[in-house]
């Protein structure tokens, strides 16, 4: 398998190119627009620039060349960093002007729309692993599919079918601005951490929370996760709707227990679970190199499809000298504090 992914290189890079250049509006998927997708932001530039340097950020790329497993850190301007073809140009205005400034506030309204953003950026993305499974096919010598590359189709395209559940659900609440169902624990810092992410996941397809039920029905029990610089310090937040709390309840435990080092655990979970992560270009030249080395196996882990520990910690102390003031707590639900309060 990963011979062939690495062969296969050359070949993902036209298919993925003429699939982005094709792509329209995400909301042709409710016949609402035909218009052709302009590059969207999951965080906007505006957000994205309070820790950049020159305009600058770093991520991870995956070298495809080189061989498949191996990950590589890159600057990315700002305005290229979170970008994806999402919404026409109209859309992309219209609906998240709300939240592309530069004061985030935690409400139910603006992490319902961080959420729908989210969710239209993995609805992308699936989408278009989709048109890559598509387009080739592996066989043995009796020409046979090759079954690993069948399990991850099957795997992608039930996380479609539920995401694609819970965006036409985030969709019609928005248009009619209600937010009574979105429910949420978010931490407000008064600086700035060195890094930021966006994310949605369901955490029902992760066998290091819930045992994987590949037949159950579709449910909307997806979520969103984010750490968005603002004004006044960053943002971590978790985003769901109510109805998932079961999805959710091992992420929750994961907060509760890393209620004394936070910026730490954000920093360990949006390398775990998002693959639109960014750095601090200059924090990130002074974090010693052992513990990048630890940056880039958690977040290949992620990339792979495969599980980190979620009881490991293994940036513990990371943020040790940095001072970084206790966050205030802003949440609407009941389960969580709860536990919280314990
Ligand atoms: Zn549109």
């Amino acid at each position: 398998m990963t011979r062939d992914l690495h062969f296969l290189s050359d070949h993902y890079r036209s298919v993925i190119s003429g699939f982005e250049n094709n792509s329209k509006c995400v909301l042709s998927l409710f016949d609402e627009c035909d218009q052709a997708a302009i590059n969207s932001h999951s965080i906007s530039a505006t957000n994205l620039r309070k820790i950049a340097v020159n305009g600058s950020v770093i991520r991870y790329r995956l070298d495809t060349r080189g061989g498949p497993d191996k990950l590589f850190e890159r600057q990315a301007g700002v305005r290229v960093a979170s970008a994806f073809k999402g919404f026409c140009a109209k859309h992309d205005r219209d609906i998240f002007a709300e939240i592309d400034t530069p004061t985030l506030e935690a409400t139910p309204r603006t992490l319902q729309l961080y959420f729908f953003r989210a969710c239209a950026q993995e609805l992308f993305k699936k989408a278009r692993n989709i048109a890559i499974f598509n387009s080739y096919d592996i066989v043995d010598d009796k020409f046979r599919k090759d079954k690993s590359k069948e399990a991850m189709e099957f795997g992608t395209l039930l996380g479609i079918r539920d995401l694609y559940l819970l965006f036409s659900k985030l969709r019609s609440e928005i248009q009619s601005s209600n937010s009574s169902s979105i429910r949420f624990v978010a931490f407000k810092f008064s600086n700035l951490l060195p890094f930021a992410y966006v994310g949605a996941s369901n955490f029902k397809f992760f066998p290091q929370y819930h045992p994987v039920e590949l037949f159950a029905d579709g449910a909307d029990d997806g979520s969103a996760i984010g750490v968005i610089p603002s004004a006044g310090g960053s943002l971590g937040f978790v985003v769901w709707r109510k109805g998932a709390e079961q999805t959710m309840a091992p992420i929750m435990r994961r907060f509760v227990i890393a209620k004394i080092a936070l910026p730490e655990f954000l920093l360990q979970f949006g390398l775990e679970h998002s693959e639109n992560i960014f750095f601090q270009p200059d924090w990130f030249a002074s974090v010693q190199k052992d513990r990048k080395d630890v940056f880039r196996k958690v977040q290949l882990l992620n990339v792979t499809n495969e599980y980190s520990d979620p009881n490991h910690r293994p940036l513990k102390d990371i943020f040790r000298d940095e001072g970084f003031q206790k966050p205030k707590l802003f949440s609407n639900s009941t389960s969580f504090m709860m536990k919280w309060r314990k």
